[in-house]
């Protein structure tokens, strides 16, 4: 069997020239104080094995990564339902774009943009209970580490500074794609991206998406092998925003990435691959971690295609 160890910790050394290429965001100014040199890398294999090479232990932001637990989440409890409020194309424009949203009469073209994720957790919201302690309870359940929760202090940093995110909720409510007060989804929509978590617990959280829906670590099955089947098509074509296609070309994963540097990638069928490395490239994608992804691909013969 490959030596998965041995290959994390050489990518760890090999993605050394990367530092410095990308940027830390700093749109929210409590992520611009993360250190930009962290690197973390994690794999969850379905067989229960797990092996993580640098800072793989250390909870970073996950930001965008959370659209895909709200979208799991979302789809477990209305199934179809959630494509009458959101598309599954990818949009060809950068994740907080609004661009299209008044063209297309406020229906967001997929979950994992900003518009999207908005509706869809707008969706959700609708059930009796607290969404935030949905949220919580969900990403503890799928990392199993009872220790995942939210940085307030990322969280008051990002709702400070929210105005398009406002926009984009606004104009979705006139066009009636928003139920709930703006302002409550807003103060949700940033609880879920300011969910802390290491890399080590977001591959295991991912494990589902690459076994059908079902693990034998988690006591229940987290969504049906179809829901599976999905969520890694929409990741696949829509989850790395307007560089999907070339994510795809060098990766050849599905895969959801966050502006706190982190990717969440699949392999279907064999584990999920988490890495972080706060640097982002222009679309906003981790500029070291897609280069790691890419090089554990090729190392391991993993790529889809
Ligand atoms: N919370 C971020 C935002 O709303 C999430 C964006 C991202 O991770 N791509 O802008």
């Amino acid at each position: 069997m490959l030596d998965y160890q041995a290959t994390l910790d050489y990518i760890a050394e090999a993605v050394e020239p990367g530092f410095g290429k990308g940027k830390v965001a700093d749109y929210i100014p409590a992520l611009a104080e993360v250190p930009a040199r962290k690197f973390g890398m994690a794999i969850q294999l379905a067989s229960g094995e797990r092996f993580s090479t640098g800072d793989a232990h250390e909870p970073f932001s996950i930001q965008s990564i959370s659209k895909l637990f709200v979208l799991e989440l979302a789809m477990s409890h209305f199934g179809d339902m959630v494509w009458t409020r959101v598309g599954k194309e990818p949009s060809g424009d950068r994740f907080n774009s609004m661009i299209k949203l008044e063209m297309e009469h406020g229906v967001p073209r997929n979950p994992f943009i900003n518009p999207g994720a908005l509706a869809t957790l707008d969706l959700l919201m609708s059930l009796k209970g607290d969404a935030k302690h949905r949220i919580r309870n969900f990403l503890r359940y799928l990392a199993m580490n009872d220790k995942v929760d939210v940085d307030d202090v990322v969280m008051r940093s990002e709702l400070g500074h929210a105005s398009l995110n406002r926009a984009m909720a606004h104009l979705m409510k006139g066009y009636g794609n928003i139920h709930m007060d703006v302002e409550d989804l807003l103060e949700t929509y940033c609880f879920q991206c300011a969910m802390a978590m290491s890399c080590e617990d977001l591959a295991l959280a991912g494990l589902p998406l690459a076994t059908g829906g079902y693990t034998e670590m988690h006591d229940s099955a987290v969504l049906s092998a179809a829901q599976a089947k999905r969520i890694n098509a929409v990741m696949l074509t829509c989850g790395m925003y307007d560089s999907v296609g070339s994510f795809a070309y060098r990766v050849g994963l599905p895969a959801k990435s966050g502006v706190g540097g982190g990717i969440l990638a699949v392999v279907p069928g064999t584990m999920s691959v988490a890495v972080w490395a706060p640097e982002l490239d222009q679309f906003g994608n981790s500029y070291v971690g897609t280069m790691a992804l890419e090089m554990f691909t090729k190392l391991t013969r993993t790529g889809i295609f």
